[in-house]
């Protein structure tokens, strides 16, 4: 293999490297805690379901019984939904869609890796806002700089991973009517926000895309299931680029099927972890030197005197947990919220109890 073989703007690529897992309390993706299977009415429907599923036929190649159940539960048109394998594809759609070699797309800093690294490799010149102090964005210095530089693509994650940071709507609004250009809305956790979605804004801004996925709230990550929310115009466009049959024909039953059954299981998994999540920050930010910052996710982001030192003790205590190593987020470990349990053994680690040495 000759490293000349590669497009120019993958040569400096390094691989998204996903650590091995080897604890048994796995913190570290902000997945949920509970299994879909555990909902009785899920599991009954989705098995009877699959037992009919032809094998040797492709899925729905626009997966319009999925669009439906996603539209009534976003409140859109079905029209306006375009689902894809996982929420990851439908960054890498949005991207692919609009984005010449050379052009701009926005960020603010940190957040979610995919924006930047996929956009690198198709030769954009990603470009980001840092956040003020303490995770907090700045929403008139974004909103500015959109306005200035027009970039091709600006992305928005809210609630903000890794920090937890929310903007309110108006903020969004306003950024989106600063651009000329698409403006995505990654609300990946907005379940965990109780702030309503973006989606009520794109009746006023057509530039806007929101990206929403099952991965979280659901508890799906392993089914793959994403979807866009945008105008019919841009859904159309993004159609451009997907693949044919990018959404398997299970992934497309589970996702009817959980999502005709969303309150359920919303009630469920959402107040326990915004309650957990609650009470482990308040308690998180008594320790002494330890500081979890607000977060609107289902994750809390927390700085800690000694990086290193912490993350030993949390493997000491057999959990998996998201850590940074340097920059701005050196000495801080980002903790998905799961359940009561975890948050008091989590507590007890940070605090230097008896797995801290
Ligand atoms: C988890 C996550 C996604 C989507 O994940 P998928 O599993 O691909 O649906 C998108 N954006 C952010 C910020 C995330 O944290």
């Amino acid at each position: 293999m000759n490293n000349r073989w590669l497009r120019d703007t993958i040569r400096n690529l390094e691989p998204y490297a996903v650590p091995v897992v080897r604890e048994s309390i796995v913190i570290n993706a902000n997945e949920s805690p509970y299994n879909i299977f555990d909902f009785p009415a899920v599991r009954a429907e989705f098995f009877s379901r699959l037992r009919s599923l032809a094998s040797n036929r492709y899925p729905d190649p626009m997966a319009q019984e999925l669009c439906a159940v996603l539209a009534a539960y976003a409140g859109a048109a079905p029209d306006q939904i375009l689902a894809g394998n996982g929420g990851d594809e439908i960054i890498g759609l949005v991207l692919h869609t609009f984005v010449n070699p050379g052009d701009d797309v926005l960020i603010h800093s940190p957040t979610f890796d995919v924006y930047g690294i996929v956009a690198a490799s198709l030769g954009a010149n990603v470009c980001a806002v840092p956040d003020d102090h303490d995770f907090q964005r700045n929403a008139d210095v974004f909103r500015k700089t959109v306005h200035a530089m027009q970039p091709k693509v600006t992305f928005i994650c809210n609630p903000n991973n890794p920090t937890g940071h929310l903007w309110p709507l108006e903020d969004i609004a306003a950024i989106a009517a600063a651009s000329d250009n698409p403006v995505v809305v990654d609300e990946a956790y907005v379940e965990f926000s109780g702030q309503d979605s973006a989606v009520s804004l794109l009746k006023k801004h057509d530039n806007l895309i929101i990206i929403r996925t099952l991965s979280k709230a659901f508890g799906l990550a392993g089914f793959r299931i994403g979807y866009a929310v945008a105008g019919k115009r841009v859904i159309n466009a993004l159609t451009l680029t997907k693949e044919a049959y990018n959404l398997n024909s299970v992934s497309q039953l589970m996702g009817i099927v959980a999502v005709g059954h969303s309150e359920e299981i919303l009630r469920q998994t959402v107040p326990t972890v915004v309650a957990n999540r609650t009470y482990l920050t308040a308690e998180l930010n008594r320790l002494e030197g330890i500081r979890a910052y607000d977060s609107a996710a289902n994750f809390i982001l927390v700085k800690v005197p000694d990086g290193p030192a912490v993350t030993a003790a949390l493997k000491r205590a057999d959990i998996c947990a998201r850590v940074y190593g340097d920059g701005v987020l050196a000495d801080c470990i980002r903790i998905s919220v799961t359940t009561r349990e975890v948050a008091e053994l989590l507590i007890t680690v940070f605090s230097g109890g008896k797995h801290y040495a």
